[in-house]
């Protein structure tokens, strides 16, 4: 039997991952099954356990269990305990490694996909979750200037970036970006999960310049917050589908020692979500 592999979340029935990671398996010609694990709300650690006893071999945690997988996890990578999230798990002899890939495969989307040089760069990144925690380190490995986490409970941002020690990020609350800002940003992430309801957070034009990128972490043909940014006349925009498919490499790779090229598999589910 081939060895098996799951993404555990809640929501899960929308993930891509199984997609990607077929994929991925196809072109690198790897043997695996992977499939998707819906765990209640309050079932993390069940569902992941049962998982494990089942003698799965690797997974994938996605909302709102990254940080609960943090704390289940054995044993943490290095990027992992600066996140204090884990979106991959990986199964070894003694235990359950958790790591990290959120932020590499943003700075990898970010550089190698879109382009966009992230030395020297003003970022302000909305949101304090699972995602940001993960991507505020290698951010700032990729060369930023600085970094503003600007969240919806302030207290949320503040603890995070207390924690994480950088001298160049400061915690603001979202609330406060509607009013006008002294210097604009150069990438403007948006981190938080408003777009799953058609939410965006909303900011004052000073925010941004003409040559700030917008990012938004969800992906689809179209996100609301991108959207917006087309509405403001906002040119460079991207969504999260490179990140998706980039993070998901990284984790391939630590389960099976063995790179994927994304670049035909982002153009597939490129191809596909502009259709849908
Ligand atoms: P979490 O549930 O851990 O965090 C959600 C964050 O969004 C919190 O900061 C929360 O603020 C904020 N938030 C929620 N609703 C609103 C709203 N209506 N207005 C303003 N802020 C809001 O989620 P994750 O961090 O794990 O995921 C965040 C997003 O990133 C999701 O859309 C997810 O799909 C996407 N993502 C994409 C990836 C990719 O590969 N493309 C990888 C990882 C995530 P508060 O603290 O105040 O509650």
């Amino acid at each position: 039997m081939s060895d098996r592999y799951a993404v555990i979340g809640h929501p899960v029935a929308h993930s891509r991952s199984p997609a990607i990671h077929e994929a991925f398996a196809a072109a690198t010609g790897q043997s695996l099954q992977y499939e998707r694990l819906l765990a209640p709300l309050d079932g993390f650690v069940e569902t992941v356990s049962a998982f494990a006893a089942a003698g799965g071999r690797g997974a994938n945690v996605t909302v709102p269990f990254k940080e609960a997988a943090a704390a289940w996890a054995t044993t943490l990578t290095p990027r992992a305990q600066s996140a204090g999230a884990v979106n991959t798990l990986i199964r070894q002899a003694d235990g359950w490694l958790g790591d990290n890939t959120d932020g590499v495969g943003l700075c990898r989307d970010l550089v190698d996909n879109a382009g966009w040089s992230l030395v020297g760069q003003r970022v302000l990144l909305l949101g304090a979750g699972g995602a940001a925690r993960g991507v505020m380190a290698p951010l700032f490995e990729a060369g930023i200037q600085s970094l503003t986490l600007a969240n919806r409970t302030l207290s949320r941002a503040q603890q995070l970036v207390d924690q994480a020690g950088f001298h160049a990020l400061t915690a603001v609350d979202l609330a406060a970006l509607r009013a006008p800002c002294d210097t604009p940003f150069d990438l403007i992430i948006n981190a938080t999960s408003a777009s799953l309801q058609g939410d965006v957070p909303l900011l004052h034009p000073t925010v941004w310049h003409a040559q700030t990128g917008l990012y938004d972490m969800m992906y689809g043909h179209r996100t609301a917050f991108l959207d917006w940014g087309a509405a403001q006349g906002i040119a460079h925009r991207r969504d999260g589908l490179g990140m998706l498919v980039e993070q998901a490499a990284e984790s391939f790779w630590c389960w099976r020692g063995v790179r994927p090229d994304t670049k035909p598999v982002l153009a597939q589910l490129r191809a596909s979500l502009s259709s849908s």
